[in-house]
């Protein structure tokens, strides 16, 4: 089946439930973001001189600040775009879930308590060699070392040993925390678990109702997330259809087709152009 983007817009209207698949294309890099900040400016190499598993909490810490400013342009492109589609969809029963590690999604106003990130998240942390499997809140860290790093920029000097103090280590083993994300060498399920519980019953709920898969850009990284499950959906509710936005990887398998339409276009494009018919 082939949608217009009317016929798209008009299918998201109609629609009693929203699945927003969110992919790579609402990532954003680190180096990226952080180049804004001054204080990353002003301590870069000192920064660089750490050893990255350490000196990488400081990059974090600035991120993050980055992120919640609400000022960087690099976030704040991908937060506005999601707040589009989100204007166009609110009142839906949505949810999203999400392959991006930095929580872009999160600053938009998609509601956040029915959002699944089963990649991790840069917002939480582990213990690094997996002593146990707890997930924390890495969100006080960063805080932490932030307002450290505000004290060092006011006074000029960087103090290396006194910011080690706030890098986290595990309260069991002490070894040194890493962030929360697939690939990371103790990845620990726990961080999401509680919301996959929460996306799996939503989806039990969406049998035989009118349901629309909007696939955003999502590629073949981890296709066992999003995309092949939402064929899945696809392929056994008569009742949904499936919209894959990608401008590279738009294809359809032939099982979904009827029900399914392909828009070769970036998300960005996209969801402009739904926002103008
Ligand atoms: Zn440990």
């Amino acid at each position: 089946m082939k949608l217009s983007i009317s016929e798209c817009k008009e299918k998201l209207k109609s629609a009693e439930m929203i699945l927003v698949g969110v992919g790579k294309e609402f990532e954003v890099q680190l180096d990226d973001v952080i180049k804004y900040n001054e204080i990353y400016k002003k301590f870069k190499d000192d920064i660089d001189s750490m050893p990255a598993d350490e000196g990488g909490w400081l990059e974090y810490a600035i991120f993050y600040h980055e992120l919640v400013s609400g000022k960087n342009p690099i976030v704040e492109e991908k937060v506005e775009l999601l707040n589009k589609l989100y204007e166009m969809l609110e009142g839906k029963n949505i949810f999203v879930i999400s392959i991006c590690n930095h929580d872009i999604i999160r600053q938009s106003r998609f509601n956040k308590e029915k959002m699944v990130s089963p990649c991790g998240t840069t917002l939480k942390m582990e213990c690094n060699v997996g002593c146990k499997k707890d997930v924390y809140n890495a969100i006080e860290i960063y805080e932490k070392i932030y307002k450290r790093l505000e004290l060092f920029y006011k006074d000029e000097i960087f103090d290396k040993q006194y910011i080690m103090q706030f890098i986290p280590i595990c309260e069991k083993c002490e070894s040194l925390m890493e962030l929360n994300l697939l690939g990371s060498v103790s990845y620990s399920e726990e961080g999401y678990l509680d919301r996959w519980e929460y996306y799996q019953q939503w989806l039990a709920g969406s049998i035989n109702r009118q349901i629309v898969l909007l696939e955003l850009g999502v590629d073949f990284n981890t296709p066992t997330v999003i995309r092949f499950p939402f064929e899945k959906i696809n392929m056994i509710n008569t009742k949904s259809t499936l919209i894959r936005v990608n401008e590279k990887f738009s294809m359809l398998t032939p099982e979904i087709v009827e029900r399914a339409t392909s828009v070769s276009k970036s998300s960005k494009n996209f969801i402009e152009e739904l926002e103008q018919v």
